[in-house]
């Protein structure tokens, strides 16, 4: 079975997860109307990780839905995405970085994704889109890295990966080029299985423009034996593989098991890169958002037990007004930096803010 075909054997409807892990009668109706607005898709490998006889596990907490979901607090696009968005699939926020959702699919759909109101989209013609926004990229040449995601750009076919490839690697102005995929996690076989598409990640790593891949491990129990060696195998491509985390509830809300995720990361030489707050939204922020002086207590212990290297990371919170680096306490009150600012005039702006002990997100900035 090559990986596509394994792919439909996904764990996508409310009866097959029935096969899987208990389902309570009185809850089946209500899961049943949240994945039809959005998608339960589980790999079988995924769900191979997950504990099915601990409820709270954080493996089948972050892939089956729960009525959580019906929670609708919070929105569908917290960080400005439609109106950072340029032309269709292309979004301009910060000078030099452009972020293409190239598509809407993805291997296994993750229920904390803050991209929830479009993943499990069909997608239009790919390569049309692509073209489209190479063209706006070429046009500006103030841009000179890219951010190709989704969905999950790796889900695609080799042909695709090597046209979007192709058309970005000829924009002169562009100095690299970065994946954003969970295909490692929830996937390796992608990766483990096909030969192709590490012979074209290393042509044009080694030819044309630097690659970069940011994988999405929450969990020190994600770093399994197979997502390991998909990782080492796209690391030998010359790919450099980057990690951001999701701090969530009941994932990684103890100091113990982020600090393991962290290191675990760096024994394996993927360097730790973000430790995100969860965003607010709708439909996961009443699941999984911890509050922000908690979450800043918790990477705090993390890194009193982690060496430089591994706290290289910056925890932040993905702004509309920008990414803001959340510092610690000072006085009382909750100290932070913008890392990347939209207004480039408050790029290097620290602030105070008074923050409740129940607050999770900072609403007050322009
Ligand atoms: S793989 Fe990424 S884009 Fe897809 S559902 Fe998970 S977090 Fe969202």
């Amino acid at each position: 079975m090559n990986w596509k075909e394994e792919l439909q054997y996904n764990i996508s409807s409310i009866d097959e997860l029935k096969q899987y892990v208990t389902v309570a009668p009185a809850e089946e109706e209500s899961l049943r109307q949240i994945i039809a607005l959005h998608p339960m898709s589980i790999t079988r490998y995924y769900l191979s990780l997950a504990n099915k006889e601990d409820p709270a596990d954080p493996i089948a907490k972050m892939s089956i839905p729960s009525l959580w979901e019906m929670d609708q607090e919070g929105s569908y696009d917290t960080g400005g995405e439609l109106k950072s968005t340029i032309v269709n699939g292309l979004q301009h926020k910060y000078p030099s970085t452009a972020l293409v959702t190239i598509t809407n699919q993805c291997s296994s759909y993750c229920r904390y994704c803050f991209r929830k109101r479009i993943v499990g989209l069909p997608d239009e013609d790919i390569k049309d889109k692509i073209r489209e926004i190479a063209r706006h990229i070429r046009a500006r040449p103030q841009i000179y890295n890219v951010l190709v995601s989704g969905g999950d750009p790796l889900i695609l076919d080799n042909d695709l990966i090597r046209f979007i490839l192709q058309e970005l690697a000829g924009i002169e102005t562009l100095e690299y080029i970065r994946f954003g995929t969970k295909i490692p996690v929830v996937f390796p076989q992608r990766l483990l299985e096909d030969d192709e598409l590490m012979a074209l990640l290393a042509e044009f790593s080694e030819k044309r423009k630097q690659l970069y891949v940011v994988t999405h491990f929450n969990h020190p129990r994600e770093l399994a034996p197979a997502a390991v060696a998909a990782v080492q195998r796209v690391k030998k491509t010359g790919v450099v593989v980057n990690n951001q985390t999701v701090l969530m509830r009941g994932i990684n809300d103890d100091p113990e098991v982020l600090s393991g995720l962290l290191r675990g990361l760096v024994k394996i030489g993927v360097n730790p890169y973000y430790v995100f707050q969860c965003r607010p939204v709708k439909r996961v922020k009443a699941n999984f958002q911890l509050p922000l002086q908690e979450g800043c207590r918790i990477v705090e212990q993390a890194k009193s037990a982690l060496d430089g290297h591994a706290k290289r990371f910056k925890y932040v919170l993905s702004h509309e007004a920008g990414k803001i680096e959340i510092l610690g306490f000072l006085n009382g009150a909750m100290l932070f930096k913008y890392h990347q600012a939209e207004d480039v005039h408050k790029q290097d702006q620290v602030f105070l803010r008074q923050v409740g002990s129940a607050d999770t997100w900072l609403q007050d900035l322009p």
